[in-house]
């Protein structure tokens, strides 16, 4: 275990899912209201990825102010005949600077495999979008002992070639952690984590060293300080925490304990 690697700026991103109508807002606005107060854990990016249909006015909004907006995936071409779908150019038309890509849930509910994960975070580069891609194993993996070569696996595949440390974020998120309320213990955090740097800067020298990797699964306000101190550890992916200021807070607040 670390103190916070002073290193690489943290970001605390929260994920909305598909939750939130406009009244959601209001909490995104007391977010944006309290880390936009001088010394509130001001070495730390806050982002807020709600549904697609709130992008746009979230990111009018929030524009000047400390919070960021991203998008939660993207198609992968610039417009086209795709009823439905949403383009990294249109969520950057938005107001966003980031697309979560490769979320779990997206792996599982539509069937997106790491060649899709990565031609969506090349979409995100391409329109000037940090890309955030989503890695981790499943429960059955995590018994058979394959997370480190899951990790891995996903991880080569899942990454663009182009990706640096300015236009990439990972987001290790165990598939069996997320809204569960479990999480893996310090250690094994720790352990994957830095394997995840080991690949990276293998892959990418200086910038693999400068990515941030993010931790997601069940980050409450309680576990988040001992969660965010991990070594190779630099913010976290908050799913059901996100959705309430008060607690979406909490979380950030651990970069100011
Ligand atoms: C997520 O979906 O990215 C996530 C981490 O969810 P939760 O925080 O609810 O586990």
């Amino acid at each position: 275990m670390s103190e916070f690697d002073k290193e690489v700026r943290p970001l605390v991103a929260g994920n909305w899912k598909m939750f939130g109508l406009k009244a959601a807002l209001e909490q995104a606005l007391q977010v944006r209201d309290t880390v936009s107060a001088e010394g509130f854990s001001a070495n730390t990016d806050v982002m807020i990825c709600p549904p697609a249909t709130l992008v746009m006015v979230l990111g009018e909004l929030s524009g000047g102010s400390r919070l960021l907006v991203g998008g939660q995936d993207c198609h992968a071409a610039a417009s086209g005949a795709h009823t439905g779908d949403v383009s990294a150019e249109m969520l950057k038309d938005a107001g966003a600077a980031a697309v979560i890509v490769g979320h779990s849930e997206r792996r599982a509910d539509h069937g997106e495999l790491d060649r899709d994960v990565q031609t969506k975070a090349v979409a995100a580069h391409r329109a000037g979008l940090t890309a955030i891609i989503c890695i981790g194993e499943t429960a059955g993996q995590r018994a058979a002992d394959l997370t480190l070569e899951v990790v891995r696996r996903q991880l080569e595949g899942s990454v663009p070639d182009g990706a640096t440390a300015a236009n990439t974020i990972i987001a290790y998120e165990p598939v069996w952690a997320i809204g569960t309320g479990l999480t893996p213990t310090p250690d094994d955090v720790e352990a994957v984590h830095g394997a995840i740097r080991v690949a990276l800067v293998q892959r990418f020298g200086e910038d693999g060293a400068g990515m941030r990797i993010l931790y997601g699964g069940s980050v409450k306000p309680g576990n988040a300080h001992e969660l965010m101190s991990i070594a190779n550890v630099n913010g976290a992916l908050v799913g059901g925490a996100s959705l309430k200021a008060d607690d979406f807070l909490g979380i950030i607040g651990a970069y100011s304990s």
